[in-house]
């Protein structure tokens, strides 16, 4: 086992300059906060469209969620459409559809454009281990393909064991359209096309306060121990980390901690037995698993959520048990690497895009579906600067609550929640 807190992503990253942190004063017109798929994303299309930006990142870029990710880039919402159609109504809810199978050819055309080699791989599969997660996957298919989403596949337990080799599956839904890729490769190539069009990125820099402007239409400031930006607008992309910067909306957001797993090489023989058409798979229980293969056929392999810290290495006893449930073929291969990231959880499992003030933009809350949500938010907050915020305030308009009692307080009600979740997962 090589050292807990490794990510096999990170070992495996594509070499990306070390930028310097903000020293001193900075004029822009945008200022994004947070080195993600959401900040690169935003500060991409915002350079593209001729703004002058600078980015500030805590750490280095890809260090949150978006460089730890099952790196799965999927269509749609974590809340479900229902949910969506009864906040938004059943017209905006389609139109939120419609962008997310846009966000995905987004990322897609992202990879494209800008030669990203970030390991592309067409497939998803969502897999049942429950008689009515079947029905719910055949029900799923048909308003696809009512909504012109088609080339969907349901597969039974025979067709689905023909591609994935575990014995838990009883049959499933293959979509084409799906991906996945290596997160942070992905992460460091959007912020590598964002500077090639003209943004500064800065790391190091943790953003301490934000401060959007005495009067409408002054320049707002933002600020780090080291220097401060002062900018027409300012897009905060911090995802569960951004504390203090924004405390308002920080309450709309509970980080959970989730975790994922590299065994050793598998060897391309045992990788294509496992995964015939090497898809990503994922099952549709509450507490999740989800795995695909990497280019140097490992199993990359995620589940399980902590409310009580991020401990990754306190959580690979409880990996190995649920990957061998999945794989007990695997049973005798290592694990080579374990870590884990902070998902942003909103109360209703909803995006919450909104502002904090006219100038100041947010983008959080994307609930564990992300990597395609935020590299369209991105394109989104950039619509709104220009001066077409339409499709950004549909997003605006759904309703989030703090969570109740705060953060902290929060913390027992989610464990019950979480509890209440896996029995309905052992019973259904
Ligand atoms: C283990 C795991 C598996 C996942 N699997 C999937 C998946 O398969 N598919 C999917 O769609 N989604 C998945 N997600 C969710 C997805 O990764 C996130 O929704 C997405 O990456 C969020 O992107 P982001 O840019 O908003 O946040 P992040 O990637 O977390 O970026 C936020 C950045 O802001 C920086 N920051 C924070 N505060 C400040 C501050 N005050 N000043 C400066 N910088 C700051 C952080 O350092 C960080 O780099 C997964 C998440 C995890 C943790």
């Amino acid at each position: 086992m090589k050292p807990i807190e490794s990510p096999w992503y990170a070992v495996t990253a594509a070499p990306a300059p070390r930028r310097p942190a903000l020293a001193g004063d900075l004029d822009a017109d945008v200022c994004v906060v947070g080195g993600g798929v959401a900040g690169c994303s935003t500060a991409l299309h915002l350079a593209e469209r001729g703004f002058d930006v600078v980015l500030l990142e805590e750490s280095a870029i890809g260090h949150g969620a978006s460089g730890r990710s099952g790196g799965q880039l999927l269509p749609g919402y974590s809340c479900g459409q229902d949910k969506l159609a009864r906040l938004l109504g059943p017209p905006d809810a389609r139109r939120l559809w419609d962008w997310s199978v846009e966000g995905l050819a987004l990322a897609r055309d992202r990879i494209a454009r800008h030669a990203i080699e970030c390991d592309l791989q067409a497939g998803h599969l969502q897999v049942a281990v429950r008689p009515r997660q079947l029905d719910a996957v055949a029900q799923e298919q048909a308003q696809l393909e009512s909504w012109g989403y088609g080339g969907t596949r349901l597969l039974d337990r025979d067709a689905l064991r023909t591609i994935v080799a575990s014995p838990r599956y009883l049959g499933g839904l293959y979509d084409p359209h799906a991906a996945h890729v290596h997160p942070l490769n992905y992460t460091l190539g959007l912020a590598r096309a964002a500077e090639a069009a003209g943004a500064r990125l800065r790391e190091g820099s943790r953003v301490l306060a934000v401060e959007p402007g005495p009067t409408p239409g002054a320049r707002a400031t933002v600020k780090t121990a080291q220097g401060r930006v002062r900018a027409r607008w300012v897009a905060l992309c911090g995802n569960a980390k951004l504390g203090s910067a924004a405390p308002t909306i920080r309450r709309r957001i509970m980080p959970i901690a989730t975790y994922m797993v590299a065994t050793a090489p598998l060897g391309p023989a045992l990788a294509r037995e496992l995964i015939a058409n090497r898809a990503a798979v994922a099952d549709l229980n509450w507490v999740l698993d989800y795995f695909r293969l990497s280019h140097d056929d490992r199993l990359l392999f995620g589940g399980k959520v902590s409310y009580s810290g991020y401990d990754p290495g306190g959580i690979v006893p409880g990996m190995r048990r649920r990957l061998d449930r999945v794989f007990p073929q695997l049973a005798k291969v290592p694990l080579d690497y374990a870590w884990g990231g902070l998902l942003d959880i909103t109360v209703n499992r909803a995006p919450d895009f909104g502002r904090l003030a006219p100038n100041v933009y947010y983008l959080q809350g994307f609930s564990g579906h992300g990597l395609v949500l935020a590299g369209l938010g991105g394109r989104l907050v950039a619509e709104a600067v220009a001066g077409h915020a339409e499709r950004f305030d549909v997003y605006a308009r759904i309703a989030h609550r703090p969570f109740p009692g705060g953060r902290l307080f929060a913390r027992p009600t989610l464990v019950a929640a979480m509890a209440w979740f896996r029995l309905r997962d052992a019973l259904a």
